[in-house]
């Protein structure tokens, strides 16, 4: 009887325990034995607090490797792990746990009192998990508890259409989503993404990713996991630290703020870089200019690949052959991916936009406790509609074009933010934008271009050099200006925010 992901994820790492998994910042080296024996430790704990195959363990704490070894610990027991972003507020948390019930719910050691009363009203046990320091070697109760826990478990039998976690979706279109994955799911994707990207036990790669997101939890740790690599875990994206430890590392991933806030740092050079055999972003768009820049500065090209949380990793640009900047690539082996009609849903030539629709073994099995919402996003023949627009190229890389529900229709026509975006970013000035429809009156909808720029541009000058690029339909009703747009922690912008924030501008 096998644990179909922790199994297959340990396959590498079990043949050599005395190979280093993790560096930390605290100074201690991880091990291949240490993960085995600490998600060990984990499981028995769980499985003494009553976890049964299929239960949640719901896990709102800070970066640190225990809690990855948590996510396996989990994953050992049977049970089904649920992280949740570390900037959910009280009340986010009360609907979250409300909805998925967990057995167990780890919090924080400091936000103990406070989630309690949350904790017994949706009948989760509650544990605490804390980040260990030498000065304070006591990390909360689930800590404690592990310490004390045998270090051999026998995983529990879970095959591969079992579920290992139910993962939110960011939230940033509206109310999160549990997404339902299987062992399979993750580990199919992690094959296919190790085979993509060239992984080999060699590699070592630097970790400044969250790790309540699929980008930190399942495309980092999963892809370093399966080949029995190491990881520089840093507690989160300081750059500082990622210069620091950098010269140690053999491959990144990251949000594109990650990479913009590296060009803004002079130690990006080509020197720094040039040991470095891999940069990967995703999670949110990486404009063309920043890997253009990155590559004048460092020569070297930004690999930019797609997913979501309900998909896991769905296409890739290449890793030999050409890294097209603005594109996401092809899809990934064992990936079927179409492009269909807005209205009809009817697959569209090659060339035309429309909605992204995937089908593979990386494609969850459901969204937790919504089967309307599920049996909606699915289609008969089994692609699941990802909400993304986008079209595919004559040469067959992928371009996203934004989401389906930031398409504005204006008086009748559609309008993709994307192109207007571009034509903004490209005149002079202007550092980046965003673009949404808000209520017209006579129109539907209009449009209007939220701008960061570089020093004092004039929204006349604007709208001017756009009339000369754009349709008429196309051009912004309206400009304005803000200091930063609204980003969350994936870097994701948030038009939610601007449209509510500019709704009545054109009314
Ligand atoms: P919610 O579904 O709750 O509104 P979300 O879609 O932002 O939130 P995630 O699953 O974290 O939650 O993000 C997936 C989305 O991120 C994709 O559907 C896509 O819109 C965007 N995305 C991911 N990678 C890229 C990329 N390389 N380029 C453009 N968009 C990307
Ligand atoms: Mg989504």
């Amino acid at each position: 009887m096998t644990n179909r992901l922790f199994d297959g994820l340990m396959e590498a790492g079990r043949r050599d325990p005395t190979k280093r998994f993790a560096v930390l910042p605290d100074g201690r080296n991880y091990t291949y034995g240490d993960v085995e024996a600490v998600s060990a430790r984990f499981a028995n704990v769980l499985i003494g607090l009553g976890v049964k195959p299929g239960d949640r363990v719901a896990a709102q704490v800070e970066k640190s490797i225990e809690a990855l070894m948590l996510y396996l610990g989990t994953v050992r027991a049977g049970g089904v792990f649920l992280p949740l972003n570390t900037g959910y507020t009280t009340s986010e948390i009360a609907y979250f746990l409300d909805d998925a019930r967990p057995a167990v719910f780890v919090c924080n050691p400091a936000a103990r009192d406070g989630l309690a009363p949350l904790a017994e009203k949706a009948g989760a046990r509650l544990e605490t998990l804390g980040v260990w320091t030498s000065a304070d070697r006591s990390a909360g109760s689930l800590f404690d508890a592990a310490l004390a826990a045998p270090e051999k478990f026998e995983s529990v039998a879970r095959a591969g259409n079992d579920l290992a976690a139910i993962l939110y979706t960011s939230g940033t279109t509206g109310r999160s989503k549990g997404a339902m994955l299987t062992h399979d799911n993750l580990l199919s994707n992690a094959a296919v993404l190790r085979d993509t990207w060239r992984f080999t036990a060699d590699d070592v790669l630097l970790h400044a990713l969250p790790i309540f997101h699929t980008h930190g939890l399942f495309v980092a740790s999963n892809t370093v996991l399966i080949v029995g690599a190491s990881t520089i875990f840093l507690p989160k994206f300081d750059a500082e630290q990622v210069f620091h430890y950098l010269p140690q590392a053999t491959t990144m991933m990251g949000v594109p703020t990650f990479y913009t806030r590296l060009l803004a740092d002079e130690r990006l050079t080509r020197e720094a870089t040039a040991h470095m055999r891999l940069f990967v972003s995703g999670s949110a768009p990486l404009l063309a200019e920043t890997h253009r820049e990155f590559e004048a500065r460092t020569g070297q090209r930004i690999l930019e690949r797609y997913g979501m949380t309900e998909t896991s990793m769905s296409t890739s640009n290449p890793y030999e052959g050409e890294r097209r900047a603005g594109t996401v690539g092809f899809p990934l082996p064992g990936v079927a991916l179409r492009v269909v009609d807005v209205e009809t849903g009817n697959e569209l030539p090659q060339g035309e936009i429309g909605v992204i629709e995937v089908k593979g073994p990386n494609v969850f099995s459901g969204y937790w406790q919504m089967p309307e919402k599920t049996a909606a996003e699915f289609r008969d023949d089994g692609y699941f509609i990802t909400g993304d627009l986008g079209l595919v190229d004559p040469d067959g890389y992928v371009t996203i074009v934004g989401r389906g529900k930031d398409l504005v229709i204006s008086g009748g026509f559609n309008i993709y933010p994307k192109e207007v975006e571009l034509a903004l970013d490209e005149l002079p000035g202007v550092v980046e934008s965003a673009v949404i429809g808000v209520p017209h009156p006579d129109f539907g909808e209009g449009v209007v271009g939220v701008v960061v720029a570089r020093g004092a541009l004039r929204e006349e000058e604007l709208t001017a050099a756009l009339k000369e690029r754009l349709a008429r339909f196309k051009q912004p009703k309206r400009i304005v200006f803000v200091d930063e747009l609204p980003r969350n922690t994936m870097g994701k912008v948030q038009k939610n925010v601007l449209r509510e924030r500019f709704a009545d501008l054109l009314s």
